[in-house]
């Protein structure tokens, strides 16, 4: 099946950047969020993204008016019913996801392939939610999207050949390079990334070294491009405290208990970059 348009429904980070890809890609899409202001917000977040293209000379201001042309924003997914695929970008939390994906299911065509940017949430427990699991993939793009390759793709129990041909050639069609993985909490990324991640809060929580001692030992000593607590900040630490919980629960192992320091600072609000403070304070 040849997608022809997308529906990116949460225009937040990551949904702003997946509908900027498919957009420069030359497919139409619709960016829906509950409020039009949050929609608007992700829309802004793609402009400011494409104007420093222009400035450093990858883009031409005919191509940014073009991109942003194929862009339609909505806060009413009703009237999504003639999208090919739905790419769901929403708050990492499996009840929000599959009283999502039932309401879609209702809404969108029998043939439409509903697709999830979890991190690490079971594909197979959202599939279940809708009248059409074959139709129901992970395509887990990396932050920040219109710049990492990388699309883990996963297939649930019930996803069909046909399903995950379709989304393989869109990946290709959008410049990004697939990889197939299985459905087990956190995939393959998060499985190892967050670990990671918690081990380094873990060592400002005891009072090993501070974030910055910690960042700089693994960027210079791991050639890591980024340290794991800006990475962290980056990412919004409320989704890595989702993420831990979902590696937690999914293994029942102790090895991914979410580091206290992580719960206090979502609890604070200070969820990273996103809002101004987490490990680091942002201006
Ligand atoms: P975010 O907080 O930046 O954005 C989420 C957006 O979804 C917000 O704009 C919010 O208003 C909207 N939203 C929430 N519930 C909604 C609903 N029911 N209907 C419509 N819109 C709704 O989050 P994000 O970082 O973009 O993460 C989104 C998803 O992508 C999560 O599942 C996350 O795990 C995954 N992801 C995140 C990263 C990352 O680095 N942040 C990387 C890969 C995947």
């Amino acid at each position: 099946m040849q997608v022809n348009k997308v529906l990116v429904i949460g225009a937040g980070q990551m949904g702003a950047g997946i509908a900027q890809v498919h957009a420069k890609a030359g497919i139409p899409v619709l960016l829906h969020d509950k409020e039009m202001e949050y929609a608007e917000r992700g829309f802004q977040t793609i402009e400011k993204n494409l104007l420093k293209q222009v400035q450093k000379g990858r883009c031409s201001e005919q191509e940014k008016a073009t991109i942003l042309s194929r862009i339609e924003l909505t806060a009413d997914i009703e009237v999504a019913s003639d999208v090919d695929l739905v790419i769901e970008a929403i708050v990492e939390q499996m009840e929000a996801k599959t009283k999502l994906f039932s309401k879609l299911d209702k809404i969108v065509s029998p043939q439409t392939i509903i697709a999830t940017n979890t991190s690490s949430l079971p594909i197979t427990e959202m599939a279940a939610s809708t009248s059409r699991p074959e139709n129901v993939i992970g395509m887990h793009f990396m932050n920040p999207v219109p710049v990492m390759k990388l699309v883990e793709i996963i297939r649930g129990l019930a996803t069909s050949n046909q399903t995950y041909e379709t989304v393989h050639n869109l990946t290709k069609r959008i410049g990004k390079t697939a990889v197939e993985v299985n459905d087990f909490p956190g995939f393959v990324s998060n499985r190892i990334l967050m670990p990671m991640i918690n081990e380094a809060i873990f060592s400002v929580y005891e009072g090993v070294a501070t974030p910055e001692a910690i960042d700089e030992v693994m960027k210079l000593g791991m050639n890591h491009p980024m340290g794991p607590l800006t990475l962290a900040d980056f990412i919004g630490l409320d989704t890595c405290l989702y993420i831990m919980e979902t590696l937690h629960q999914g293994f029942g192992d102790d090895k991914y208990r979410p580091c206290p320091l992580l719960r206090k600072y979502v609890k604070a609000g200070w969820l990273g970059r996103k809002t101004g403070r987490g490990f680091y304070q942002y201006h």
